[in-house]
């Protein structure tokens, strides 16, 4: 399972060896899946963004604007504060998309449109009684130039105007967790992503291992790091050459004893 921003690419820019790497480990015979907290873009946006840096990925793609949806029942209503991402994922659910007035929940999500008004209409629907459902709660987003502020500055912005706690959608929650758990059944995962708060803790809830890269918003792993990474590695090229070379890692969930910490 591999997240996307800070692993397969920077912002507009893909890092480097990323292509390969994921081509070496379905040679092997391993499935790869792309989970990613973006809920921006759309779902065919991401495969093509996928296919234009060499990685076909049809129908391998889950976005935290899926996980949102699936937290609300058919016929139920939403205001969106993000973008087309979120508008695709609640209309494939059936959840009717409003702009305004009363709603069941508000969905918020990274935009770059962002505005005083989107923030005033949110939170006139959650102080009217809508659940507030971030559909991730990351503080910055990985780009070329460094961290931008992400979907959970945007979400904290409502949250704090309204007074509640959200209900977050993405990794590393359980409505992702589900989703995963729902296209990849049980089989022996690992993770892999630039985030320990949520690409390792959604490892640590589907029991797997949990292998960060250092090409994103992490540039080294402190003595706090919770889990404690079972592998890392400057990027996934390097990873996968590293993981590919120790076979006999295949097939022992958590053997590295580096990930004493972290076996739960
Ligand atoms: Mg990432």
């Amino acid at each position: 399972m591999i997240d996307l921003d800070g692993v397969v690419w920077l912002g507009q820019e893909p890092i480097a060896g990323s292509a390969e790497a994921v081509a070496r480990v379905r040679a092997t015979g391993h499935r790869v899946v792309f989970v990613t907290n973006n809920s921006a873009a759309r779902i065919a946006d991401q495969e093509e963004k996928l296919a234009s840096v060499g990685i076909e990925a049809g129908g391998d793609v889950i976005n935290s604007a899926g996980a949102a949806a699936s937290m609300l029942e058919q016929g139920r209503s939403a205001l969106v504060c993000g973008g087309p991402g979120v508008v695709e994922a609640l209309e494939e659910r059936g959840v009717e998309v409003r702009r305004e007035g009363p709603v069941d929940a508000v969905v918020v999500g990274f935009h770059r449109h962002f505005d005083y008004a989107g923030l005033r209409a949110a939170h006139a629907a959650v102080t009217g009684g809508a659940r507030l459902i971030g559909t991730n709660a990351d503080a910055t987003f990985p780009t070329p130039d460094g961290p931008i502020p992400g979907a959970g500055a945007i979400l904290a912005a409502v949250a704090t105007a309204a007074g509640i706690e959200p209900e977050v959608a993405g990794k590393p929650h359980e409505p992702m967790a589900a989703l995963v758990r729902s296209l990849v059944g049980a089989e022996e995962l690992t993770v892999v992503g630039d985030r320990i708060s949520t690409d390792g803790r959604l490892a640590l809830r589907l029991g797997a291992r949990f292998a960060l890269v250092l090409s994103g918003v992490t540039t080294e792993v402190g003595p706090d790091a919770d889990p404690t990474p079972d592998a890392v590695a400057a990027d996934l090229a390097e990873l996968v050459d590293t993981e590919l070379a120790d076979g006999a890692r295949a097939g022992h969930q958590r053997s590295d004893a580096g990930s004493s910490g972290a076996a739960q």
